[in-house]
């Protein structure tokens, strides 16, 4: 057998139990207050192999993050697609699609890193936005209002009142990708959870949906990218 070592235990009053691998790769059980030690190791037992495929995606992705340092030739992510920082003496932000270049004035590098992510921003509120419009007409689908957040845990959220919330790191990510998780969160306009409804709904609009969020299981490192 493998071992896997509960790094927490939390009882609490709760029916059933509930496993979590947590962002740095540790196994926490939560059980119930009536749980014994055997129901404890069977319940792990049982889903080992759930545990051990989650914490190697997990380990993965965390050998994925670095640190940016903002120096000519490092790679940064635009819609899915690499492209290597290169100064010049000019005042904008400009991205080079043959030469995959992404051109940003010579300072140091705080200032660097804030002109880019206000680059990156002021591009995603503008693309998304004509992505959600376009899948919202698809899909019939009204919205309230639409708002770009920094988050490092989630890609999107719909509120109750039927606003959408964009991570603007969505930028980073491939177009149909980006276009699956819109449909994703407007589908949250009508359907308030994850049922089957839900993903039947879901697949209408977005193909091959199952194979997007495992592409975003496997790169959920890039939503600790410019923090
Ligand atoms: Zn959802």
């Amino acid at each position: 057998m493998m071992k896997i070592e509960i790094k927490k235990l939390i009882y609490s009053d709760r029916k059933g139990f509930r496993l979590r691998i947590d962002e740095k790769g540790d196994l926490i059980v939560f059980a119930p207050y009536n749980a014994t030690r055997n129901d404890v190791l069977q319940i792990v037992e049982k889903k080992m192999n759930w545990i051990v495929r989650t914490r190697e995606r997990i380990l993965e992705n965390l050998k994925k993050i670095k640190q940016n340092n903002f120096e000519e030739g490092e790679e940064f992510l635009f819609l899915g697609r690499t492209y290597k920082l290169a100064f010049w003496l000019k005042s904008g932000i400009e991205l080079d699609e043959k030469n995959r270049k992404i051109y940003v004035p010579f300072a140091d590098k705080t200032t660097v890193q804030r002109k880019m992510l206000n680059f990156y921003k002021s591009k995603a509120k503008s693309y998304l936005q004509s992505v959600l419009d376009k899948c919202s007409e698809n899909m019939n689908i009204k919205y309230k209002k639409f708002q770009i957040r920094d988050s490092k845990t989630v890609w999107g959220s719909c509120g109750k009142n039927g606003s959408i919330n964009l991570n603007w790191r969505l930028i980073l990510l491939p177009e149909e990708i980006i276009e699956h998780i819109i449909i994703h969160e407007l589908a949250h306009v009508v359907y308030r959870n994850h049922s089957k409804q839900f993903y039947n709904f879901v697949s209408l609009f977005s193909k091959d949906y199952k194979e997007k969020d495992r592409w975003l299981r496997d790169n959920s490192y890039i939503l600790n990218l410019f923090r």
